[in-house]
């Protein structure tokens, strides 16, 4: 394996997001010999930190990874710190310095990756300043790692990209969906096009619907304010669901590679149908968690939470119907459903088939459940997290003297010790970057093309300022208009974790 050189400058190095992820993917990649030798890190930041202090908090990051203390501290002796305020141009300067320092003493190259780690309010000012102040003047490739959220609407996108693609080609810009580093996220197109079985029936011939779930239990934590401003559908409709819808409804792409999958993705979500306030009316749920309880736990209401506002209209929940108008798909509703405080944190994806066009068991009945014979309709279930694994369930026949069918699932999880060892998305995310690979990244076409679908949604809840937002006790799959969203459709949803606990009278 060849170590990358390069040189690694964070913007937000003191940040959470740095400290929790960044340092601790960074180390995992030098432990596996992607980085070794020729490679240093500018740490950037408001405040006043020493090089010492700095490489203490790394240590402190990746403490429970090390196998020595040695490994540990040679790794750390690559981070450099630099106080500075990225609206001061000034500072600029000394950035420029140290880099051109760096690079001359690891031999990087003039390989340059800046990782925009911080609020998205200074995404333009910073590269704006890395052009402006001759931090891209260097030899080697410049390429620079943007966090989400990009934009909080197609136009605020559409501006932000602007500032951007001024600066770095749009080959150079990896937008970061951290979803599309998980190993099961990856799987799909394993999945899908490894396996003729499914291959040859992923359309409309064959699939009845598809059920997107992203559940999380946790509320919205310390993270009210922001999420205040944000909501379910921006925070996780436009970025992971659409990603993952993509991936689930694209053609086969030519070749297993970058342009061909992009390609695929975006005609995709370019055939999503796009609603009016009519439409959105129709097919699409919010709702809000108000207090409940589950397994003897009490959760407060959204709008107790601390730095949510007490009349809140922000959606914890969302569920929805898209229609993807195209030959393959047309007529097959993509169930979506996400939110916070939901009774289990979970990701998974149910394909669920057609039933046969004739039931040769109707005229058979089973004693003892006294109902006719009715074959369930066969689901595969692609497990994201955190469970790893896919299911596919079948009917087979019970064993006994009367002709009863009998559900059965072919199951497979990943162990945990696969589990454990599984790369974090954001190491595999870094190092695709290293290697100047985009294809777990967002384009700017798909990153605009959700916003004008998200965008549509968002305006026709906006404009209605009066009706009542759903509400859903914490702890349940939200509220009853997400049930009854699929049963006009005469469909349920697969994944309905409550019904355990409400057997157990826990809910
Ligand atoms: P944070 O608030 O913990 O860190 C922000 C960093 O920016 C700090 O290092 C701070 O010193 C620095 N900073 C602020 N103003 C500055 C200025 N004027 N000049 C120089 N430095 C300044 O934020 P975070 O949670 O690490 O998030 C960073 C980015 O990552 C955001 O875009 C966020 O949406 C994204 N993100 C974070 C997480 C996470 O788990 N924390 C997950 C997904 C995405």
């Amino acid at each position: 394996m060849q170590e990358k050189k390069v040189l690694i400058t964070i913007f937000g190095g003191t940040g959470d997001l740095a400290q929790r992820k960044l340092y601790p993917s960074l180390f995992r990649l030098y432990q596996k010999g992607h980085l070794k030798d020729q490679f240093a890190v500018i740490g950037t930041a408001r405040r006043p930190w020493s090089n010492e202090k700095y490489r203490e908090v790394i240590l402190a990051s990746i403490a429970n990874l090390a196998s020595s203390e040695e490994q540990a501290v040679t790794f750390a002796s690559h981070f450099y710190y630099q106080s500075h305020d990225v609206n001061d141009t000034n500072h600029y300067a000394t950035l420029k310095n140290l880099a051109d320092e760096l690079d001359r003493e690891y031999e990087l190259d003039g390989n340059r990756l800046f990782y925009l780690a911080m609020s998205p309010t200074f995404f333009g000012t910073i590269v704006n300043h890395l052009k402006s102040q001759g931090m891209l003047t260097s030899e080697g490739y410049h390429r620079v790692i943007i966090e989400k959220p990009f934009g909080t609407d197609f136009a605020t996108a559409e501006a932000l990209n602007k500032e951007i693609t001024n600066v770095f080609d749009e080959s150079e810009i990896y937008r970061i969906d951290h979803y599309l580093g998980k190993e099961m996220i990856q799987s799909i197109s394993a999945v899908r096009f490894a396996n003729m079985l499914f291959e040859a029936m992923w359309n409309n011939r064959y699939i009845d619907n598809v059920q997107i779930n992203l559940a999380e239990n946790l509320g919205v934590e310390e993270r009210g304010g922001y999420y205040d401003q944000s909501g379910a559908l921006k925070d996780m409709v436009q970025n992971h669901i659409l990603q993952v819808l993509a991936l689930l409804a694209m053609d086969p792409p030519a070749a297993f590679n970058e342009a061909e999958i992009r390609s695929e993705k975006i005609k995709a979500l370019r055939a999503i149908r796009l609603y009016d306030e009519e439409e959105v009316a129709k097919n699409f749920v919010r709702g809000q968690y108000v207090e409940g309880k589950i397994a003897g736990r009490k959760y407060q209401g959204y709008k107790e939470e601390e730095n949510v506002n007490p009349d809140s209209r922000t959606e914890t929940f969302v569920a929805g119907r898209f229609y993807i108008d195209n030959f393959r798909w047309s007529g097959v509703p993509f169930y979506v459903r996400t939110g916070k405080r939901m009774t289990e944190k979970g990701t998974r994806i149910n394909i669920v088939f057609k039933s046969v066009p004739i039931n040769l068991f109707s005229h058979s009945f089973d004693e003892e459940k006294q109902n006719l014979q009715k074959p369930e309709p066969n689901v595969l279930t692609i497990y994201i997290q955190p469970t790893e694994g896919f299911s596919l369930s079948l009917n087979g026949k019970e064993v006994g003297n009367n002709f009863n069918l009998l559900p059965v699932k072919l199951d497979y999880r990943n162990s945990a010790e696969i589990i454990a060892n599984t790369p974090e998305a954001y190491e595999k995310l870094i190092l695709d970057s290293l290697n100047g690979d985009g294809t777990n990244f967002t384009h700017w076409q798909e990153v605009a093309q959700s916003w004008k679908i998200v965008d549509q949604i968002r305006k026709a809840w906006d404009n209605d300022t009066t009706s009542e937002i759903p509400t859903y006790a914490a702890g349940t799959m939200g509220p009853d208009e997400a049930f009854h969203l699929i049963a006009e459709d005469g469909f349920e949803w697969v994944w309905q974790p409550d019904n355990w606990y409400r057997e157990r009278g826990e809910l």
